[in-house]
């Protein structure tokens, strides 16, 4: 089963995933949890159950940005996969992104077709 740890300080996204995911969740595909800032995040991460998860992280959140967050994972962490999440046509996040080792980019809103088959080729 694959585990994902959702990050993005809008809590509307739990219900979304949890939607979108229905399916998946029932036959037992994914694990999906989720965190609402940055420092929720690192603390799931530092914790046992939380050692082979992939992250999905939102980059625009108050206090610790995604991208600050993707810098600590992939120090603390470097086997952790992060797929990074900014609004369409965001070059400069983008590319930092890239920069700091983001596994992946994706465009909000999320298309959740394209989101499901990156996430189940891991
Ligand atoms: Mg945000």
């Amino acid at each position: 089963m694959m585990k994902v740890l959702v990050v993005d300080d809008e809590r509307d996204v739990e219900f979304l995933y949890t939607q979108r995911f229905r399916r998946e969740m029932k036959d037992g595909k994914i694990d999906l949890s989720f965190a609402f800032s940055a420092d929720e995040a690192l603390d799931k991460l530092n914790t046992n159950s939380y050692h082979d998860v992939l992250v999905l992280s939102d980059i625009n959140m108050p206090g610790m940005t995604g991208l600050e967050m993707l810098q600590v994972i992939k120090h603390d962490h470097p086997g952790t996969k992060v797929i990074m999440i900014s609004a369409y046509g965001d070059e400069t996040n983008f590319n930092k992104a890239k920069q700091y080792g983001a596994d992946d980019f994706f465009t909000k809103p999320v298309d959740f077709v394209n989101l499901k088959d990156r996430l189940f080729a891991e």
